[in-house]
């Protein structure tokens, strides 16, 4: 079975606990710095209460909103760390990010659950990859060839035939985070292993690279979030 939860850090946490909110989300509140190792080990050690709490049909109410999105007006969708609404409009064929709105043509709308992953792989594109180039010259390495794929587990990867891979979900995370991920798949290049000398390689990229894992870490699962 499979549970999706939230983790929410705080520094001043000495201990670990796992909740059930009311719509059934599960939320670990940890202390800052906890690894992802040891809130698997505490997730996997209380999945049968926890798979009873969020599956139990009277005690808990259901969610007040339907899981996942909807490709109605008012809905709201991230780009680049910004959250933007959506306005279905009558005019034009495709969608286009302005005044702070994602305007969305109303023949599209049928196609809920594929507008706009073409267009934030477009986006992708246009947008991740001249980083990876900029950032391979900063770091003097060589790469075979950069793309956008569409892994459901990793932000970004290395092939042994040196090709970098970052997930087009990436593209609704803030620049910061988008460099931070670009920076830490070309470092593989450079030393495959996470050792120090690699997260000092990073850093001196990224300087706030602790930052941006930790936003990783907290905010992943929105970058997952579709119509
Ligand atoms: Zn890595």
């Amino acid at each position: 079975m499979q549970l999706d939860y939230n983790v929410v850090y705080s520094p001043n946490r000495k201990t670990l606990t796992i909740t059930v909110e009311r719509d059934r989300s599960i939320v670990v509140k940890a202390p800052t710095g906890t690894s992802q190792e040891k809130i698997d080990r505490i997730i996997e050690s209380h999945k049968l209460w926890l798979y009873e709490k969020t599956h139990h049909s009277q005690k808990y109410l259901p969610p007040l909103h339907p899981p996942g999105k909807e490709l109605v007006n008012g809905e709201s969708l991230l780009y680049l760390g910004r959250s933007y609404r959506l306005e279905i409009i009558d005019i034009s064929n495709e969608i286009a990010l302005v005044n702070d709105r994602f305007l969305v043509p109303s023949n599209l709308i049928n196609r809920q659950g594929t507008v706009f992953r073409d267009w934030y792989i477009q986006r992708a594109k246009e947008t991740i990859l001249p980083r990876v180039q900029y950032y391979a010259e900063r770091l003097d390495v060589l790469f075979n060839e950069a793309k956008i794929g569409d892994s459901k587990y990793r932000w970004g990867s290395c092939t042994p035939k040196n090709n970098a891979i970052f997930n087009w979900r990436l593209i609704k995370a803030p620049m910061s985070i988008i460099n931070y991920v670009i920076v830490h798949e070309l470092t593989h290049l450079l030393e495959p292993n996470h050792t120090p000398r690699f997260w000092g390689i990073v850093k001196s990229q990224i300087p706030q690279m602790d930052k941006a894992k930790q936003w990783l870490r907290v905010n992943g699962s929105l970058l997952d979030e579709m119509l």
